[in-house]
């Protein structure tokens, strides 16, 4: 390749969560290092955010970061989750880009010198598109494509399929992210909103090599409604027309049973269609105030300004 690759040294930040990791901190740092000292011309800082393990995941982290320089420990005070321990390392990166990895190495790390080679020829953003989603199961796959089309037809910032964190960020993609001062952070959603000139590769993800998924069906669920609710409106603006649309069909047939009354006379008749009526109408509601809770509840966590995380130590 040619172009703009001039034999500068840059910094670029490896930003990796670690949550519960103890058992692959060694793995990752046997499997990330001889790849990252492959690539020429890069100076490589790694920042590890460990988002309040409970194992010896910081332990071990800060014997890495004892004997080599090149890696920094983020201690987070506890847990705040995966978005937040991004948002924390992100933060904290210095170099001139930017690479999101997870620490289980389920995203090859061999994609890496191909990211940084996009990344020289002028792409602000370089994602990691996985065509192949085999060792996700069936029902994760099945319910993350719905989610995916369904945001998609919902929200005005359109989310690319099948593309997860792992991803390398020029530095003004980094400071773009900065200034984003929401609390409640879907950050798939946040990465789309902020643009820049993107370039996608794609890779297979392999299953976990150590230890378990952190993300259970109800915290994946969550996470799709804060997506959902974070950029689109319509799920609590939808009530109103539901509502109207049940108003007028309500009111037509009051005045059809009132000249029907009127025509035919009297019919007692009519308790099992008034029970439904009264039960659907019902849950209806229930429905449309919870979808006001989200967005209420979602204000409210918002107006409190808290921080997004707390560091409690930094190593390095
Ligand atoms: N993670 C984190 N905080 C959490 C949950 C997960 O920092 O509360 C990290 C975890 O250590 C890993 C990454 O996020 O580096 C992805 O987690 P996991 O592999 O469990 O997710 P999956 O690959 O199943 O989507
Ligand atoms: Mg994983």
């Amino acid at each position: 390749m040619t172009g703009v690759s001039e034999a500068v040294t840059r910094t670029i930040s490896l930003v990796v969560p670690f949550y519960n990791e103890g058992a692959g901190v060694t793995h990752f740092a046997g499997v990330i290092l001889p790849v990252l000292e492959a690539i020429p011309d890069i100076c490589w800082e790694i920042v590890c955010v460990d988002d309040g393990s409970r194992d010896d995941t910081l332990k071990r982290l800060v014997a890495l970061a004892d004997t080599d320089h090149r890696f920094r420990v983020l201690e987070l005070s506890r847990n705040f989750g995966k978005e937040a321990a991004m948002s924390a390392g992100l933060d904290a990166a210095r170099g001139d880009a930017a690479i999101l990895i997870d620490a289980d190495l389920q995203d090859p790390p061999e994609l890496i010198p191909e990211m940084i080679l996009a990344w020289r020829n002028g792409a602000d953003v370089v994602l990691g598109h996985r065509i192949d989603r085999s060792s996700d199961s069936y029902v994760k796959r099945k319910t993350s494509g719905w989610f995916y089309s369904l945001h998609n037809r919902l929200a005005q910032v359109q989310l690319p399929e099948n593309v997860g964190d792992f991803r390398l960020m020029d530095r003004c993609v980094v400071e773009a992210l900065k200034q984003l001062p929401e609390r409640q952070r879907f950050m798939k959603g946040l990465f789309a909103w902020v643009g820049f000139r993107t370039v996608t590769l794609d890779y297979t993800r392999p299953a976990r090599a150590v230890g378990e998924t952190k993300f259970s069906g109800l915290s994946l669920w969550n996470l799709a409604l804060e997506g959902l609710t974070s950029f689109s409106t319509l799920p609590i603006r939808l009530w109103t027309y539901l509502g109207t649309v049940g108003a007028v069909l309500a009111l037509a047939y009051g005045v059809y049973i009132m000249l029907r009354t009127a025509v035919m006379g009297n019919h007692v008749p009519g308790y099992a269609s008034l029970f439904v009526a009264i039960t659907f109408f019902g849950s209806i509601q229930i429905i449309s105030i919870g979808m006001l809770g989200e967005y209420v509840g979602r204000i409210y966590m918002e107006t409190k300004q808290r921080p997004l995380y707390i560091v409690r130590r930094e190593h390095n």
